[in-house]
C-alpha cells in the first residue's frame, strides 16, 4: 500500500512574501507597539535603571576590597603574605615593616591591589587568618581614566568602610 503523503504548501512563495515588505512592516509595528507601551509605562521592563537604581548587594557579594581596622584605627593586617600567595592574578603587592603598636610583629608598609588585574575571586579574603581583608565595601563600579589610578594602596584600603554590620557579615559574608 502506497504511503499517504500530505503536501504542505510552501510559505513565502507569493510576491508580497518574496519582497518581505509586509513582514518588515509587521515587525516594525511590533517594535513600535513595544516602544509606545514602554514610553507610557516602563514598569514592566525587565531592566534595571542603572545608575539611578542600584543593584541589591548581599554580604556574600564581592566588591572592591578594604583592610579592616581595630577600634583605634590601626590595621589588622600582619603582613603574612597569605593573601598575596593565594591570589591567582598576582595583583596584590605587600611590603612588610616592623609593627610598633605591640599587637603583632609586622604590619604592611605597602599594600597595593591592582584592580585591573583582580578577578574578584575572593581567595585573598578566604586566605587571610586575621580577617584583615574584606570585599564588603559595596563598591561595584571601579573606573578611572588611567592605569595608575586603578592600583589602590594601603591608606585607601584602610579608609574604606564596610557596608554591612558585623553580624550581617559574620552570617552571610565569604
Ligand atoms: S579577589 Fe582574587 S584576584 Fe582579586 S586580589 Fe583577591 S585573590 Fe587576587
Ligand atoms: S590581609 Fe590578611 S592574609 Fe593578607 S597579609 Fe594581611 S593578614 Fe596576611
Amino acid at each position: 500500500m502506497a504511503a499517504k503523503t500530505k503536501i504542505i504548501k510552501r510559505r513565502g512563495e507569493s510576491l508580497p512574501e518574496k519582497v518581505y515588505l509586509i513582514e518588515v512592516f509587521k515587525g516594525m509595528g511590533v517594535t513600535l507597539g513595544h516602544f509606545l507601551r514602554n514610553l507610557r509605562d516602563n514598569s514592566r521592563l525587565y531592566v534595571r535603571h542603572y545608575p539611578e537604581q542600584k543593584p541589591e548587594i548581599t554580604p556574600r557579594w564581592r566588591g572592591r576590597h578594604r583592610l579592616t581596622t581595630y577600634e583605634d584605627g590601626s590595621i589588622k593586617c600582619v603582613a603574612c603574605f597569605m593573601c598575596q600567595t593565594a591570589c591567582p592574578s598576582r595583583c596584590i603587592m605587600i611590603e612588610a615593616g616592623e609593627r610598633l603598636d605591640g599587637r603583632e610583629e609586622k604590619m604592611p608598609v605597602r599594600f597595593d591591589i591592582d584592580l585591573l588585574e583582580c578577578i574578584y575571586c575572593g581567595y585573598c579574603v578566604e586566605a587571610c587568618p586575621k580577617d584583615a581583608i574584606r570585599m564588603d565595601t559595596g563598591i561595584f563600579s571601579v573606573v578611572d581614566h588611567n592605569r595608575e589610578s586603578m592600583v589602590i594602596g594601603l591608606e585607601e584600603l584602610a579608609a574604606t568602610p564596610g557596608v554591612f554590620s558585623e553580624e550581617e557579615y559574620t552570617k552571610g559574608g565569604i
